[in-house]
Formats: C-alpha cells, structure tokens, sequence
C-alpha cells in the first residue's frame, strides 16, 4: 500500500496534489511519501518481532540525505556499498553502530573511513578484501567485527542484472569454502568474526529461493560453530520485489517473510539483520513528468514526455515495466488510447513503454511513473546535458525540495578548461 492516490480527480502524495508540486517544483521531478517509508520500514520490525533485529536500509535504493534520515530517525540501521554513502548515512544522523558495510570493491580509504568514524559490522566477500582489512585494523590498531557473505548457489528467479546467489556471479564467497576461510579469517589480526552475510538478488517475486538460501545458511550456521566460530549475528540481504504493475501478481509480503526466516533461522539464537532497499523506497516515490508533445507516428502514437532515460534508466536498463498514470483523474468509461510512451534523448532506448493503454492525453498534460522510489534518482545522469532532476519529500500536507534541480551555471562550473586553450 503505498498513499499516492487520486482524491478529488487529482493523483495526491498524501495531503499534497501533485499537480501543486510540478507547478512549483517543475518537472520532471521526484515526489516521496514520507508516511510510506516509514509504514513500509515498520511492516519489517513488526515481522521481525519478538527476534532481536536491526533492519539495515540499503541507501543504494534511495540515497537523499532527507530519506535516510526519515528512516534513521525511526531506529533504522543503513546498509552502505560505498564511502559515498557511509558519507550519507551519517550526515542523517545515523551512528556508526547501526551501518553495515557491503560490497565486492571496499577500498582500503574506505575501510579507514569507516574504522575510524565507526561501523556495526563490515560484510566481507573475498579472501582478498579480508586480508586488506586485516592489513588497515592493524595499521590503526581496532578490531573489525565483520561477517562473510556466502555465495549460496541458488537461483533467485530474477532479472539476469540483479541476480546475485549463483557460483557464477560475483558476489560472495563460495559456500562449499566457507570452512576454510572462515578459519583463515578467525586467524588474522583485527578481524572479530561475529556472522554470515547473504544476499541472493533483487526483485524476487518468490520466496522458495530465500527459504534455499537460509536453510544453508542455517546449516552453515551450526557447522561453523561446531569449528569454534561464535556465530551471533545472520545478515539475510535484502531483494524482496514490490508489485510495479496492478495487474501482477502480488509478491510476498513482508510479514510472511518473517515468517520464513523465524522458521529457517529462528531458533539459531542469532540477531538478525536484514537489508531491504526497494520493499521500502520503491513504491514510496514517483517520477511526476509533462508530455511535450504527442507524436503521430505511422500505426502508433508517441507521448514524448520531459523526463528520459538519464532520469529514470530502469525501462532502458532492464526492461523494467512502471505504470503510468495521469495526474487528472480519467474518467472510469473512458476508451484506453494505446502509446509509445519515450523521453528526448537521442537514443531508440530512451522508450518507457511500448504500446501502453492510457486514457487519451494531450501535449502539457501530467503523469506519473508509480513505483520509483527505488533505483530511479539514484542511477539518474545528466546524459544529453540534462540536469539532475529535483527531489521533493512530502509529510502530510507539506513538501519540501530535498534535492534542487542544478543550474545550468552550476553544470557548466564543473567543467574547467586546460591552461592551453
Ligand atoms: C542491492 C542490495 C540490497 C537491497 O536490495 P533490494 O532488492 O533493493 O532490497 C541489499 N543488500 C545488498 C548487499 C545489496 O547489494
């Protein structure tokens, strides 16, 4: 449930119309619900409950500072891929013992940052990155509590992009060495192993692959202490998948997964994290956008819309689906009209849906892409010399600007010329 809905024949963001907010704002323009994110955050606490936990949201999702700090402010811990948004996490407020650190590239300046400012745990995916660390605690004389993340080998039933529990991905250690290298890690200077890390993929639909997952993991669990290791704190990932068409069938819900790793895990004793990013951001913003022009093409119809790839890169990238709505209410007999529906940059990928049925639209009308809370702002470019789209932040019957749309002049700046031209 998210609470973008029409009142009144006009699409709102809670007490907000949207069409109030392309008018100050401009568009394109991302709009987040904050009653969303938090009711979505508390579904996973609630589910959770009675296990000790720490829901870790993954900033890469949705990284505004105004978001994290929404969310941080409830008592979320943020799980962090980079520098960048450890960077980000803190600057909303976050301590350093609700961040975990995940991600197969950390750099040594990284691991610094992290050691010194503070970190909850640092999710470790090879024997590489483990020696580095080991190598930096000792330099700076602290101790790193890390986990592994185990590659489980199994199929998460997703997307080839965002499949991450398969030997062939990058991800992870292989499960089948964890003995080893669990060994190995307990033996280096500065390490505290302290868990196991998994994470098999994103916008899972299902949630026979995680039950694979954990079942390993539980079993791995029991091994590794059997070897002497204090296994106290499972890492279960994020990847739960959210509905991005009405017609769909709904994934599972958060509820019922908890249901799954009380079941899978429950009874390890363990404390339970969990990293979920698009569950709670995802269906929590939409890209708000203006047609430019309606086209007529030879057997179809073309709405060119002001947003384009570079702002929302999901369509392109993945063949993602977002329904598309307008902001004016249609009205409910209305005929469905079928469109193109593509952006301005000068590419064929530039296309947000192919032969899409919407009510009949005209040029300066508004829509708005549902479900792009998650990997939109975040994986947004200035391609085309388009500049990054603003971010606005509603709670009830206010809005804020949490990111401005850059000026020209501020674009421009940031290129310098050589002292030869
Ligand atoms: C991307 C990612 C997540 C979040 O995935 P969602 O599908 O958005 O829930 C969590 N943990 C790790 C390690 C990730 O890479």
């Amino acid at each position: 449930m998210d609470h973008f809905l029409y009142r009144n024949g006009q699409l709102h963001a809670e007490d907000v119309p949207l069409a109030e907010i392309a008018a100050t704002v401009g568009t394109p323009v991302y709009c987040y619900s904050t009653a969303t994110l938090k009711r979505h955050y508390r579904l996973f606490t609630e589910a959770l409950s009675p296990l000790p936990h720490l829901v870790c949201f993954a900033v890469k999702s949705l990284s505004n500072v105004a978001v994290l700090k929404t969310l941080g402010d409830l008592g979320a811990g943020m799980d962090v891929v980079s520098g960048g948004e450890y960077r980000r996490a803190r600057a909303a407020g976050v301590p350093g013992d609700r961040i975990v650190f995940s991600g197969v590239g950390k750099t040594r300046e990284e691991m610094r940052l992290a050691l010194t400012e503070g970190i909850r745990q640092f999710n470790v995916e090879s024997e590489p990155e483990l020696r580095a660390l080991s190598e930096v605690c000792v330099s700076l004389g602290v101790t790193a509590p890390i986990t592994l993340r185990v590659n489980p080998d199994v199929d998460a039933r997703t997307h080839e992009k965002i499949a991450t529990g398969k030997k062939e991905n990058k991800f992870g250690i292989p499960i089948s060495r964890a003995s080893e290298i669990y060994a190995e890690a307990a033996g280096l200077p500065g390490i505290d192993v302290v868990g196991i890390d998994v994470h098999i993929g994103s916008q899972l639909t299902a949630l026979e692959p995680f039950e694979q997952a954990y079942l390993k993991v539980a079993d791995l669990t029991q091994r590794l202490r059997a070897e002497g290791h204090d296994i106290r704190r499972l890492d279960l990932g994020g990847g739960l998948g959210i509905p991005y068409s009405r017609s769909n069938d709904a994934p599972p819900l958060p509820l019922d997964y908890g249901a799954l790793i009380k079941r899978t895990v429950g009874h390890l004793g363990c404390e339970i994290e969990i990293e979920p990013g698009r569950l709670i951001s995802g269906n929590a913003g939409v890209l708000v956008s203006r047609i430019i022009y309606v086209k007529q093409g030879e057997g179809r119809d073309f709405l060119i819309l002001d947003a384009a790839m570079n702002d929302l890169i999901r369509p392109s990238m993945y063949g993602a689906h977002h329904d598309i709505v307008p902001l004016a209410e249609p009205a409910v007999a209305v005929q469905p009209h079928v469109y193109d529906v593509v952006g301005p940059v000068c590419e064929t990928g530039d296309t947000f849906a192919r032969a899409r049925p919407l009510p009949a639209l005209r040029q300066g009308d508004l829509v708005a892409f549902r479900s792009a809370g998650a990997y939109g702002a975040v994986m947004a470019s200035e391609y085309n010399s388009r500049p990054l789209i603003p971010e606005v932040l509603v709670k009830e019957d206010h809005f804020a600007v949490i990111r401005a749309r850059p000026s020209f002049d501020e674009m421009l700046a940031r290129d310098t010329l050589p002292p030869w031209l």
